[in-house]
């Protein structure tokens, strides 16, 4: 077992990482090589002390190049669910791996793309985070696949293979996938609707040609960079999509803390490096 779990490897995941380092505290840093799309689309950053005028991809360069020197390596899995145990934290990832802490630092980032309503009221009612983790419920069934980043693609692939029918909605452009039974829709839907379970993707606009007012669904997976805390941490207190945290950046639940654009605004790399700080010092006093 691990001192600490860091889910994220954005700037306030990358931050706790190093002072848990400096620290000597033992630590798993789950996220991905390239680190954060949002450092990394970042055209000029002009507000970060030391970097004057840095692109966002001269940055992540920087980043990695620290994280080498300082042998921090970034586990290249995707956080499907956090769960507070009584001295300790089980984290499962969507590798269906599992892993344990006696501390955790949410260190996920806020997604920009907001919640369809209905998502969060048939959550496990046909509605989905995770491909791997139930992708087989829906085997020989029509399914809706909601994704914001072209990294995602390979679960799109995954469920194509289990799946009858995929209604794909990309949030991106450049869609690579091309299979039989994956139809492109391009339109943002409106509401996930249905009565026990998901029965329909309802779109907003008028009916067109090629896209009817609602399509009959059995489920919907939603891929997304960033998952709500709350769907990955239950019983983690949040308001307004932010994780409640204090001074020490500590949540409710005891041993998980949270740093970054996961815990509010300003959305800043600065604040997110500072608050990944105050987490890892917490959680180093915590230990003690
Ligand atoms: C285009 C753009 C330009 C910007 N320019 C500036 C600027 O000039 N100055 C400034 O101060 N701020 C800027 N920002 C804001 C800044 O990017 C954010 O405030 C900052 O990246 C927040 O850092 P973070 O570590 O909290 O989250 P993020 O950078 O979003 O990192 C979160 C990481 O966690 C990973 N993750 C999420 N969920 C999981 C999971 N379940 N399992 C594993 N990994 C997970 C994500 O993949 C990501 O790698 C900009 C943002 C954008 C989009």
């Amino acid at each position: 077992m691990v001192d600490c779990i860091i889910v994220g490897s954005g700037l306030a995941g990358i931050s706790a990482a190093l002072t848990l380092k400096a620290n000597g505290k033992s630590f798993l840093l789950f996220g991905s090589p390239n680190l954060s799309e949002k450092i990394e689309k970042a055209e000029l950053i002009r507000n970060y002390p030391g970097l004057a005028d840095v692109s966002g991809k001269d940055f992540v360069k920087a980043l990695q190049a620290q994280l080498t020197a300082a042998e921090i390596g970034i586990k290249n899995e995707k956080v499907a669910g956090v769960y507070a145990m009584k001295e300790k934290f089980t984290v499962m990832t969507q590798e269906q791996n599992v892993y344990e802490s006696k501390t955790v630092i949410l260190a996920c980032g806020v997604e920009s793309v907001k919640q369809l309503d209905g998502e969060e009221a048939f959550l496990g009612r046909g509605v989905s985070y995770c491909a791997t983790c139930d992708g087989f419920l829906y085997k020989g069934k029509t399914i809706a696949v909601f994704c914001t980043s072209k990294r995602l693609e390979h679960e799109i692939g995954y469920l194509a293979d289990i799946a009858a029918k995929v209604y794909l909605i990309p949030m991106y452009k450049d869609v690579e996938i091309s299979r039989e039974n994956v139809e492109i829709i391009r339109k943002m839907p409106k509401k996930i609707d249905g009565v026990k379970r998901v029965e329909r993707l309802v779109f907003a606009a008028p009916p067109t040609e090629n896209i009817p007012a609602e399509l009959p669904i059995d489920g919907i997976f939603m891929l997304r960079e960033c998952v709500s805390p709350a769907i990955l941490v239950g019983g983690l207190q949040t308001e307004n999509g932010h994780v409640v945290v204090d001074r020490n950046m500590s949540t409710n639940l005891k041993g998980c803390y949270a740093a970054g654009d996961c815990t509010g605004r300003p959305y800043q790399y600065t604040k997110a490096a500072g608050e990944g700080n105050i987490a890892a010092h917490a959680v180093s006093e915590f230990l003690k």
